[in-house]
């Protein structure tokens, strides 16, 4: 497993690492042994970056991650979770410094843990930005110092909420999904602005949420129709070949030098050792050429968040 520095920090996290949400059975209903196997075999195989947030599964994913890591130590593993989103409506999010407060000790006592090395605001297009920038990174910041996160970051999915908030605040990190995907890598677009600052960038959903697997899209997923289709042709034109379309997929995710981690999600213990596997092998360049000419033309990303907070 090769590992990379985050940013300016001084976390040296896996280039592969462990999405947490499954855990909250966000993509099926998942046997809780198997998920806590996945996330040992990730450990034992070089995964040392481990995101979660309350939401997923609606506390669950933490619990299940709780349990997980009982008894591993500290030092194996680098953890992020996050604050502010609790549902899938806008009276789920808050990002007030009270329910940041709370939200984390709730986090930190269902994960047993006394600190994360990560804190993130969760999907910020959700929030107003004036409040995210004057009172809830502020209290990301008192956190820090009071000793119960190591660095702090925003994820979002229109990539304007980094630009904007990277200009007006100091951030260490910040967790982009689905925005560096076999049919979508405008992440690109963002990146110079981010090294200039030297914020590290974590990148998730390498098969852009189930979209890039076998198995498809789950029902919730917000992509629309046309993409769904070119995706569903991807998997038929990998079939056809022999090979998994989600080899290809997390192969491309990861392969950018200025992104330090890809957090892949599984609760399938076999499917976290294909992956890591898979992540060592070279991309073969000709099939991810042709599977991208699929994806031109169309819409290929959708609204999140506040009007005034998209692209
Ligand atoms: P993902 O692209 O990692 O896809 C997960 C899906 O792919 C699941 O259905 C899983 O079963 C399947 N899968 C994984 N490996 C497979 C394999 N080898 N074969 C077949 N299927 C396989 O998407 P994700 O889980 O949404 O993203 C990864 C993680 O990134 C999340 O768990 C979460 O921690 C983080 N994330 C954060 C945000 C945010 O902060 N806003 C958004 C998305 C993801």
């Amino acid at each position: 497993m090769e590992y990379r520095k985050l940013g300016k920090t001084d976390l040296n996290v896996s280039r592969l690492s462990y999405g947490a949400s499954p855990l909250g059975s966000v993509f099926r209903d998942i046997s809780e042994n198997d998920g806590i196997k996945t996330v040992h075999t990730a450990i034992d195989m070089g995964i040392n970056l481990i995101d979660v947030s309350p939401y997923y599964g609606l506390t669950k994913a933490e619990t299940v991650l709780g349990k997980a890591l009982k008894g591993i130590p500290r030092d194996k593993y680098i953890l992020s979770t996050k604050a502010g989103r609790y549902g899938s409506d806008f009276p789920d999010f808050d990002f007030s410094e009270r329910r940041i407060r709370k939200s984390l000790d709730e986090s930190l006592s269902r994960l047993g843990v006394n600190e994360v090395d990560i804190l993130f605001l969760h999907d910020i297009e959700f929030g107003n930005l004036n409040q995210i920038l004057e009172e809830s990174l502020p209290c990301l910041h008192d956190l820090k110092k009071e000793g119960k996160v190591r660095y702090v970051g925003v994820t979002g999915y229109p990539l304007k909420v980094f630009t904007e908030t990277i200009k007006q605040a100091e951030i260490d990190c910040i967790l982009t999904y689905c925005r560096y995907a076999l049919y979508d890598s405008s992440l690109f677009t963002v990146i110079p602005s981010l090294e200039k600052k030297g914020v590290g960038i974590i990148n998730a959903s390498p098969t852009g949420m189930g979209l890039l697997t076998n198995r498809g899209a789950p029902d919730w997923h917000p992509g629309n129709q046309q993409l769904l289709n070119a995706c569903q042709k991807a998997v038929e034109i990998c079939q056809e070949r022999g090979v998994d379309i989600t080899e290809i997929a997390l192969q491309y995710a990861i392969d950018h030098p200025a992104i330090a981690s890809t957090l892949v999600g599984t609760a399938n213990p076999v499917n976290i050792v294909k992956n890591i596997e898979w992540a060592e092998k070279p991309i073969n360049q000709a099939l991810v050429k042709e599977l991208r000419t699929l994806f031109e033309g169309i819409p290929v990303t959708w609204p999140s968040g506040y009007p005034e907070n998209q692209d």
